[in-house]
């Protein structure tokens, strides 16, 4: 009999909470997808046989929040460099680009990596472009927000576009804008019937404003930061208006960059049953002064904070794919797409702090083992 698989990993956990399993299994693929997962695959039906005894086996990782338009925007994270290696085999570029520059991210990037990348478009026509060249906020002048430029690039490109991103920020429009930029963002994801990504941190105005402008499936991004109108009445007790919030659909992303996460928010928030909806980076290219942290050190971080492994799983699996939307992501059900993070949780001495002046230490981190991308074992190429 000849192999019927292509690819067999044998005897490792499963976590994949979209199909609620979490235990031992072995996992076939043929053609890139996911052919067979059951307790007992025998090794003679595949060509290639990868034994990952008691490694944790979970769907491709999926980073709902980064920015990959690299070399396209200043200071934007190389995709194959940044995500393949970790187990990471999908990645959302939030907003790096507008309409006037997505077709060059597109074509020069989007297209040509291995990572598999959906973005969020920009309200503003450059997207962060201006800001990070010329210190001029994303929408400042509010002639940078297009609305009809905006809705006809999402329309042709509604393969790879997941919808439109505002920052309600100093650096992402004044506080004159915020409520114009958020309308005109409801107006973009309505005529096209795709999702905003809000950034929440430093914004002018309450969350409460912010949730009344969002849709079931929309994203607040940065949802977890520690200063002015965050989610707590107080650092601590979480608002009335994020529960409900949630309760209406709307998806928390932690987006953890610098001073875009507070640890004892984040701790607290956890501790009332408030898990992130989504875990993500927010990883940006090297760029001098800044360190982030990649998506294997922010979910060690949730795990220091006292989320389930499953719950972290979930939170960079299923939960992302849901935002983007039906494409055989973030589940290992027979005809997903065969994309796997091999991973393992291992004992040490880890730090992290959050740039607000918390800090946490921890005893174990998630490690990468073994990435598998649309059926294969992934190997970064060489040269
Ligand atoms: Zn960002």
């Amino acid at each position: 009999m000849s192999p019927k698989y292509d690819l067999l990993l044998k005897g490792g956990n499963v976590i994949d909470p979209a199909q609620r399993l979490n235990g031992r299994m072995d996992i076939a693929f043929i053609d890139g997808k996911v052919a067979s997962i059951s307790e007992q695959i025998p090794s003679e039906t595949a060509n290639n046989v990868v034994a990952v005894n008691d490694k944790l086996i979970m769907p491709g990782l999926i980073d709902l929040h980064g920015h990959f338009a690299h070399k396209i925007t200043p200071f934007r994270a190389d995709p194959d460099t940044t995500c393949l290696p970790i187990g990471v085999t999908t990645a959302v570029d939030t907003g790096s680009t507008g309409w006037i520059n997505f077709p060059g991210f597109r074509a020069y990037v989007m297209e040509r990596v291995e990572t598999r990348l959906y973005a969020f478009l920009h309200l503003s026509s450059l997207g962060v472009t201006t800001v990070l060249t010329l210190g001029i906020p994303d929408t400042e002048d509010f002639r940078l927000a297009r609305e009809e430029e905006a809705v006809q690039c999402i329309e042709e490109n509604r393969d790879l576009i997941l919808g439109i991103k505002v920052r309600l920020s100093p650096h992402g429009t004044t506080a004159a804008n915020a409520v114009p930029s958020m309308e005109m963002a409801r107006r973009v994801a309505e005529n096209t019937n795709t999702k905003i990504m809000v950034h929440v941190m430093d914004s002018p105005l309450p969350m409460k404003q912010v949730f009344d402008y969002l849709r079931p499936g929309d994203v607040v991004t940065h949802a977890f930061h520690g200063t002015e109108h965050n989610i707590t009445t107080d650092g601590n007790r979480l608002r009335d208006e994020a529960w409900q919030a949630r309760e209406k659909g709307v998806i928390f992303d932690t987006g953890c960059f610098m001073r875009h996460f507070s640890l004892p928010l984040c701790r607290a928030a956890i501790e009332q049953g408030f898990d992130p909806d989504t875990i993500s980076t927010d990883i940006v290219g090297p760029r001098p002064g800044t360190t982030c942290y990649n998506l294997l050190e922010v979910m060690s971080i949730f795990l220091e904070l006292g989320m389930k492994v499953e719950e972290i799983v979930r939170a960079t699996t299923i939960n992302p794919s849901k935002v983007i939307g039906d494409k055989g992501l973030g589940s290992l059900a027979v005809g997903s797409v065969g994309d796997v993070a091999v991973l393992d949780i291992v004992p040490g001495n880890f730090s992290y702090e959050d740039k607000l002046g918390d800090s946490i230490r921890a005893n174990n981190r998630f490690e990468h083992v073994v990435t598998v991308k649309d059926g294969a074992i992934w190997n970064p190429t060489v040269g």
